[in-house]
């Protein structure tokens, strides 16, 4: 990266983070993995948050440079800013010691200035702590009196209700004492990473818990390029301590692991069925599984998508809104399986219009599967609670659930080609190949909340019906898959096996 600043607050963390991945992000940026659509969505909705925040301290100027490359435009634009006895600034840059920052909004008062660092999170981390910390040395070393230090970041209990109450919204919460007890390690910190900086080739540092933690590493497709593809970081419900540990005495691959490692059973499966390439097949607790569906059979799917500002009233930061639901209903065992689906058109309140649509499809008798019924059950029981006029006809709905998941979590049913996952994207294809999402313009439920969050803000008209129709088509293969699974299963618990 073209740059002539050493370090900057996100350098800094990732220093903190992994000394390699600060090295690789100076000096080997090429190796960098690429970033995915729902990456840059999250990123956005970093950004978003920040320009609302913004209005908490009004009549600020941007001192942002035209560009990231640029940022000495930045430094110089807030460096005349300063200079006003009162002034709000935001994105304001500041460089000491070749360490650049720059601190989301500053609000200076003859001549003290208070730092405000916006958050998009609903609580205040050490790697949050650790950010403003950085900031704090900066700042004060390039001459500024920080009278406090604060993080804006989003109040999870604020309840929409009519127009955006920004002050609710919002939590501010000063770290000045917090970031004041770190800054004797700061110069410790920045004199060790200078040194890794200075080194001709990248520290020795193998990969661990810290490839993920704080953040997902941008070196990954680098550090990990020897593990295999499924390996032992595949197997379902092992702790990160032993696949660590695992991985730390050379060994990757499932069939390495020695015959006394302390796997549970359903890992021991998981691995057996791995190297004798055989499935596992539990007839008798499918068969007990399956006598718990009764028909009707109503096979049911939402999609959600959790806007960090609620939009709607009575609704929460990051609260799940369903927007769609599809439904297979197969009224017997002979009957025709008959489709309904809901999309709500965007911008309004989809959830009592989803609970107008879905209600009246759903008799009092009969079983609703669903795949992984914590979101579900999560998601009905919420509508429940911010319309207590449909509390009842839910709890119907409630009351039916049956989760399809269970026989391939619990492993009546496993197969080498699960990779240890239990997820329907894995099970569809294990149990019925013939069909696949492959085709779709959507292939998982995070592309379809990413979609219709797009929608939102979309004016083009064929734009939107066309992400419609891949929402819907999307939607409604989750279901169907359901019933072909069904189907699979019944056939599987009547075959003969040795
Ligand atoms: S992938 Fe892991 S070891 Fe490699 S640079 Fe990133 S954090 Fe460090």
């Amino acid at each position: 990266m073209a740059k002539d600043y050493t370090l900057s607050k996100s350098s800094y963390i990732k220093g903190l983070q992994c000394e390699k991945q600060l090295y690789f992000y100076k000096h080997n940026y090429d190796l960098k993995d690429s970033v995915s659509e729902m990456q840059l969505a999250i990123f956005k909705k970093g950004t978003d948050t920040g320009i609302l925040a913004q209005s908490l301290f009004p009549d600020g100027i941007d001192a942002s440079a035209s560009s990231h490359f640029k940022y000495k435009e930045g430094i110089e634009k807030t460096s005349k800013l300063m200079l006003n006895q009162n002034q709000t600034i935001y994105e304001a840059a500041f460089v000491y010691d070749e360490i650049l920052v720059i601190a989301d909004i500053v609000v200076k008062s003859g001549n003290t200035i208070n730092v405000y660092e916006v958050k998009s999170g609903t609580s205040v981390t050490n790697v949050i702590i650790n950010d403003a910390a950085i900031q704090y040395h900066v700042i004060s070393n390039a001459g500024y009196k920080i009278n406090d230090f604060s993080i804006i970041y989003i109040n999870r209990n604020y309840i929409r209700d009519g127009e955006l109450d920004i002050d609710s919204l919002f939590k501010i919460k000063s770290v000045k004492q917090k970031i004041k007890s770190l800054q004797k390690n700061i110069y410790k910190n920045i004199n060790h990473f200078n040194e890794i900086l200075s080194q001709s080739e990248a520290p020795q540092i193998g990969i661990g818990s810290h490839c993920t933690n704080p953040y997902q590493c941008s070196f990954i497709g680098t550090c990990w390029k020897d593990v295999p593809v499924y390996s032992i970081f595949n197997i379902a419900g092992l702790s990160q301590e032993k696949k660590f540990d695992l991985y730390n005495k050379g060994i990757t691959e499932l069939k390495n692991i020695p015959g006394d490692y302390p796997l549970t059973p359903l890992q021991w499966l998981q691995v057996n069925s791995e190297l004798r390439n055989e499935k596992v097949i539990k007839q008798k607790e499918i068969k007990s599984f399956l006598a718990k569906l009764k028909y009707p059979l109503y096979f049911l799917d939402f999609e959600s998508f959790q806007p960090a500002v609620p939009i709607f009233d009575k609704s929460k930061p990051y609260q799940q809104i369903p927007f769609q639901f599809s439904l297979h209903i197969k009224e017997s065992e002979d009957s025709q399986l008959k489709h309904y689906e809901f999309l709500a058109e965007p911008a309004t309140d989809p959830r009592t219009k989803l609970a107008d649509a879905l209600i009246p499809l759903i008799g009092n008798s009969g079983s609703i599967v669903v795949y992984n019924k914590v979101y579900e059950v999560s998601i009905l029981n919420k509508i429940a609670t911010d319309f207590p006029e449909y509390a009842e006809d839910l709890a119907n709905i409630l009351s039916k659930i049956v989760d399809l998941m269970e026989p391939f979590e619990k492993r009546y049913y496993y197969s080498p080609d699960l990779k240890g996952s239990y997820s329907i994207k894995y099970v569809l294809p294990s149990l019925v190949p013939e069909l696949s999402y492959a085709g779709l313009a959507i292939k998982e439920g995070g592309e379809a909340s990413l979609f219709y969050e797009q929608l939102l803000h979309e004016e083009d008209y064929r734009k939107i019906e066309s992400v419609k129709e891949a929402l819907l088509r999307y939607c409604e293969l989750d279901t169907l898959a359901m019933v072909k699974i069904v189907e699979r299963l019944r056939e599987i618990s009547n075959e003969f096996h040795n």
